[in-house]
């Protein structure tokens, strides 16, 4: 399969900080892959340099390439990268509190590749069926969901705008092991309809029912590459992804 998302010796500064250092890291399309690793490491960087937020957090790209469908894409601003099919689900569950689920679904209907309006239902309905506890919440505040069902919306909101990729960072953090398990099911249905997912986790439930190949990243490097039940299952490896000594 060729690779949808290639990123070759990505070196990632904030300021004099050292974030990512000669990182390579390919997704083929229609693949799911994690990124795993303790805290600190570069993996929610990583995302950012991905989507283009990077700037926003105070970041630069010092050297390396990103490219996205055999295009250069790290001097694109965020929403050209979002046009191109490239959405991020940010971490903790980011809904605009005070407007209603339906509000924040089509805030991400804005940046839609196929902007037309019979195609944007459609999606909409995708999401419904997806998260069919949505649809009984349309109206009320994002704000009063859930933890569970904001992270719904979030991710719903992320495929409104048609994603090839779909860049997840931490999605289960802080959820209920029953809700991760739903939650992991409809992203497995969104990968299985060919959207690409790059996710960025420390759950091991997750990364291990959704993904099939992970990097294993630690100070800003990747340490570690394989198909993610091997990877999780090598007693040091794991030692360092929990970030405690064997
Ligand atoms: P976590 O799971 O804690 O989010 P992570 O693996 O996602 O960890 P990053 O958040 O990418 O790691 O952080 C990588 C490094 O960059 C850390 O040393 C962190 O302190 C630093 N860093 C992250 N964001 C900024 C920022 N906005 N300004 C300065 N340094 C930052």
């Amino acid at each position: 399969m060729t690779a949808l998302l290639a990123i070759d010796g990505l070196t990632v500064g904030y300021g004099p900080v050292l974030a990512l250092e000669s990182v390579r890291v390919t997704v083929e399309e229609g693949g799911a892959v994690s990124l795993l690793g303790p805290n600190g490491a570069g993996k929610t960087t990583l995302l950012r340099a991905v989507s283009g937020l990077l700037r926003f957090h105070g970041g630069r790209v010092n050297a390396g390439a990103i490219s996205f469908d055999g295009v250069r894409i790290d001097r694109l601003d965020a929403a050209d990268r979002v046009r191109r099919g490239i959405a991020q689900v940010l971490e903790g569950r980011h809904v605009f509190p005070e407007l209603s689920v339906d509000e924040n679904l089509k805030a991400g209907q804005y940046t839609n590749r196929r902007s037309s309006h019979p195609q944007s239902q459609a999606i909409r309905d995708e999401v419904m069926a997806l998260f069919p506890v949505l649809g009984q919440r349309l109206t009320q505040p994002a704000g009063l969901l859930s933890g569970g069902e904001q992270q719904m919306v979030a991710i719903g909101r992320a495929l409104m705008s048609s994603p090839r990729l779909l860049l997840l960072d931490e999605p289960s953090l802080g959820l209920a092991p029953l809700v991760v398990r739903s939650i992991g099911t409809a992203l497995s249905a969104i990968n299985q309809r060919g959207v690409t997912i790059l996710l960025v986790e420390q759950s091991t439930a997750l990364a291990t029912s959704l993904t099939s190949r992970s990097y294993l990243m630690e100070t800003g490097t990747i340490r570690a590459e394989g198909p993610t039940a091997a990877l999780l299952a090598d007693g040091a490896v794991r030692a360092a992804y929990l970030g405690v000594q064997a």
